[in-house]
């Protein structure tokens, strides 16, 4: 399928075609085409997937060639996304006569509140600062048409759930809302049931994936020489440009410090930085200045930077999802990248979550000299291990039952003769 067979604006086309996409991603090929419809759309989509393009493009061209203030409004949980998503949102209005707009907090609100008065089609918000513009009066939805949540299950675990009800009651009822999340836990999707009418559901990609042009691999190390296999591997030349993906804010810090001693050009982006501080290393991360970016997971979803080499996980993320988030940041729309994940001995466990929601294991390799144990199977180099087949629900169910029929010494009542038996030959 092609953007001319979606049947979107010449204006819109030329833009798409200036960005070099040729065919609409899967999850632009299923949303837009309901979308233009005027259906509410809910998209389980991670960022990487084109969902930006997948809601900017259909309200684009619902907008084209009508006056009336804000008839668009894209909440965002970070000022990284909202600012993200403007950008994108100017590169798909260049031949639209539509102005994007972008209002996040950390920046000087009278300059936006001049911004705002001189009028915005779309406008790009993170809810807590769109709050103060409507508390104050700059800004007026009451023509909205769109509302696009972006990232909603990032904004429910930001506590945004209070400001996005806020919001709600300044918007019309009458609108379309397209509404885009990473995962669907049970707080989303009652967000999702709350103010989505009759909508067309629409899906990147499996709940738990990684961008499948990723390499991955787990460095087991002992915990006190991670940065210096950090250090180690950022010799390789082909590195070029690494995220590293700390847990604290203070580690963020410290390994940049290190790495900087060591004469890497590094950058340290967290929630204790201001906002022209992560604004300056941002940009010198995109412009290729700064070799390395050492980030707490303030930055793990919806940081677009293209040509991301590699993603190092110096600690692995506390949850499995986080992991899924933060590898995504490398091989971008049909890119190649390399994911890294640092596993000293109290990140075992963390390794084996993440194994065990994708599903399969991730091959090991063992640098000399920092691994903290050496673990079958070794991997020299890259090429990654075959797919290990993940137990059934039913395997695992009855491998469960086996371990504590053993441990127990006894029989449960569950077990089946076959099951008993295997028990009576083990014991
Ligand atoms: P998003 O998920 O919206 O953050 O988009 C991820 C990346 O994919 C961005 O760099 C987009 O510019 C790019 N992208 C979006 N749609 C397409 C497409 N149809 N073809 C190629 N790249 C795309």
């Amino acid at each position: 399928m092609t953007f001319k067979e979606l049947n979107l604006a010449p204006a819109l086309l030329r833009a798409v075609e200036e960005q070099g996409y040729e065919i609409p991603t899967p999850i632009q090929q299923q949303a837009i085409p309901s979308a233009l419809e005027g259906r509410d759309v809910m998209g389980r989509a991670p960022t990487g997937t084109g969902k930006t393009a997948a809601f900017m493009l259909p309200t684009m061209q619902r907008l084209q060639g009508r006056d009336g203030g804000v008839r668009a409004l894209v909440l965002c949980p970070t000022r990284e996304l909202a600012m993200q998503v403007a950008e994108a949102g100017r590169d798909y209005a260049k031949y639209s006569e539509l102005w994007v707009g972008v209002v996040y907090g950390g920046v000087s609100l009278d300059r936006e509140t001049r911004d705002l008065r001189a009028g915005f089609d779309i406008m790009v918000a993170t809810p807590g600062r769109l709050i103060d513009h409507i508390e104050r009066g700059n800004v007026d939805l009451s023509n909205l048409e769109v509302l696009v949540l972006d990232e909603a299950d990032r904004m429910l675990d930001m506590g945004f759930r209070p400001q996005i009800d806020q919001i709600l009651r300044n918007v019309p009822k009458k609108r379309q809302t397209l509404f885009f999340s990473a995962t669907m836990p049970n707080s989303v999707k009652s967000l999702a049931y709350d103010i989505l009418n009759d909508p067309v559901t629409v899906e990147a990609a499996p709940q738990v994936t990684t961008a499948e042009g990723v390499a991955q691999f787990v460095y087991p190390v002992d915990a006190r020489k991670k940065t210096d296999l950090l250090l180690h591997l950022l010799k390789d030349p082909e590195l070029s440009s690494s995220i590293v993906f700390v847990r604290t804010k203070f580690s963020a810090d410290r390994v940049a410090g290190q790495l900087s001693r060591a004469g890497i050009k590094v950058e340290a982006l967290h929630g204790d930085r201001n906002m022209v501080q992560r604004g300056r290393a941002l940009e010198s991360f995109r412009s290729g200045e700064v070799q390395v970016l050492v980030a707490t997971d303030v930055a793990q979803r919806g940081l677009d930077v293209d040509g991301i080499s590699h993603v190092i996980n110096f600690d692995a993320p506390s949850d499995p999802e986080g992991y899924v988030h933060r590898v995504g940041r490398t091989a971008r729309a049909g890119e190649t990248g390399v994911a890294i994940t640092f596993m000293a001995g109290g990140e075992v466990g963390d390794v084996a979550a993440i194994e065990h929601l994708l599903g399969r294991r991730i091959p090991r390799v063992n640098v000399e000299g920092f691994s903290f144990f050496v673990e079958e199977p070794v991997v020299e180099g890259a090429p990654p291990a075959p797919p290990v087949k993940r137990e059934t629900k039913s395997e695992a169910k009855k491998a469960q039952r086996l371990t504590r029929g053993r441990r127990m010494g006894t029989r449960t009542g569950e077990l089946s003769a076959e099951e008993l038996e295997a028990i009576l030959q083990v014991s």
